[in-house]
């Protein structure tokens, strides 16, 4: 059998090795350029590829074809493989073909990678032989590969969840739904729903679902469709039975007739937001039976993921938050409403066709001044100069940092969270969110 992967990137390295592993034939083939670290592991692996080109008649001769989630459907190699009707499938799917370990699969539009790093924390101190894959880290496959693990955390984007066919999670979480990615989507918010449930669709009865009751996208789509898993809720508005909920200053969780609950002074992580994350994850331990005791010790002790509303230094008693992966108007949304102080606002980038009226009032309640860090700000000025008094641009970090300084008094914050991409000045959210950090540690 010979097995295609395109893109020489972590999902396809892993691919490829486990692919060697099982007896395929398998060829890598990138169109861009392949880091010399991965090549050194496909010649040592002796796994054929090229770079820089796509071979057709390399690549048109598989029986199947992985292909990594940052391709798009539209390049012209991927059209030629389903016009030849050869399968293209993702890593996650080729992968799940080849291990009998439990996943958890967690999806939606925000919230995915602290969803995914709490659930494996809460797992792995509860004991269980449990390993973190997905878009984190070392690629699902390569794990696979390895065969070091009972259990497996996934962090599943969209994209990923397009290529799958088989593939289904023991419990699968979708956290939210807001628009993202849609030009990967034709524009069409219900296609890129659509592909979010693709998480459950191979999932039966004996299968869990959790989901936000909140959400109303989710709801929406669950009462015009049908799902064979058993449906797991929580709520941050309402008191449900079943599922997770607060009452008074307490976040339950009622799984299977078991009940938990714990101080929301005793969680680690702060904002509305993290309490669902919260509620997912315990849901997840409680199905996967980890001791109460641990449940609650873990959620007071996770240390959360860089760039999520990232607390760095305190100066001159003014706190410094790094909350560079907010790239839409939801995420920022939860980071401002979780603000205590008044705060200086770092926002900008590329603006992927944000509405910022939602952030009105939070804006109006909690902003004192705001750093317009962008190319181009005018949509942010037009928007927000007749809420805030002060309101500066720069296209520099290091500037940004030392002109919220400025503007800061004691007990106030400032906030980086960008609302936008960050491809306009940065290589990506993590070099923003470095570059931030370090900013705030020259001052
Ligand atoms: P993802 O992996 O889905 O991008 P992250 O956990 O990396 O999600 O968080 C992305 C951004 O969204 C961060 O700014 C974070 O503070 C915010 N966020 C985290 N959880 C949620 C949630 N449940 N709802 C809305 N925003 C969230």
């Amino acid at each position: 059998m010979r097995l295609v992967i395109l893109g020489g990137g972590e999902s396809g390295i892993g691919t490829a090795i486990l692919g060697k592993k099982k007896g395929y034939d398998v060829f890598v083939s990138d169109f861009g350029k392949i880091k010399e670290n991965y090549k050194e592991v496909l010649t040592i692996n002796k796994i054929a590829w090229e770079d820089e080109k796509h071979t057709e008649s390399l690549i048109l001769n598989a029986d199947v074809v992985m292909k990594s989630p940052g391709i798009p459907e539209k390049v012209p190699i991927v059209k030629k493989l389903l016009e030849l009707k050869i399968p293209v499938i993702s890593e996650i799917e080729f992968a799940s073909q080849f291990t009998t370990a439990t996943t958890i699969g967690i999806t939606g539009s925000n919230g995915k990678t602290t969803t995914t790093m709490l659930v494996y924390h809460l797992l792995k101190q509860g004991g269980l032989n449990v390993g973190l894959a997905g878009n984190i880290g070392k690629s699902f496959a390569w794990q696979v590969a390895e065969d070091k693990y009972d259990v497996y955390v996934l962090e599943l984007s969209s994209f990923q969840l397009d290529g799958i066919i088989n593939y289904k999670p023991h419990i699968a979480i979708i956290t939210n739904l807001s628009p993202d990615h849609l030009d990967r989507y034709n524009y069409d918010y219900n296609l890129y729903i659509e592909s979010k449930f693709r998480i459950i669709k191979n999932q039966t009865e004996d299968d869990f679902l959790i989901v936000d009751n909140d959400d109303i996208e989710i709801q929406r789509w669950l009462q015009n469709n049908k799902t064979n898993a058993q449906i797991i809720s929580f709520s941050i508005e309402k008191e449900l039975e079943r599922g997770g909920f607060l009452n008074e200053n307490n976040l339950n969780s009622n799984i299977n007739n078991e009940k938990f609950t714990m101080p929301i002074n005793e969680l680690a992580l702060e904002g509305k937001h993290n309490l669902k994350n919260a509620m997912a994850a315990t849901a997840v331990a409680q199905l996967m039976k980890i001791r109460k005791q641990t449940i609650r010790e873990s959620l007071s002790n996770f240390q959360g993921a860089e760039h999520r509303l990232e607390k760095t230094l305190k100066i001159q008693n003014v706190q410094y938050i790094n909350d560079s992966k907010a790239t839409n108007v939801n995420a920022t949304f939860f980071a401002l409403d979780s603000m205590k102080t008044p705060t200086i606002w770092i926002v900008g980038g590329v603006d992927k066709g944000n509405d910022y009226d939602e952030l009105m009032s939070l804006v109006r309640e909690k902003v004192k001044g705001i750093v317009c860090l962008g190319v181009d700000n005018s949509k942010l000025f037009s928007t927000f100069s007749s809420v805030v008094d002060t309101m500066v641009e720069t296209t520099s970090m290091e500037e940004a940092v030392k002109i919220a300084q400025r503007m800061a008094e004691k007990g106030d914050s400032v906030l980086l969270s960008p609302c936008c991409a960050s491809f306009d000045l940065f290589e990506n959210y993590e070099d923003r969110g470095r570059q931030f950090k370090q900013a705030v540690y020259n001052l």
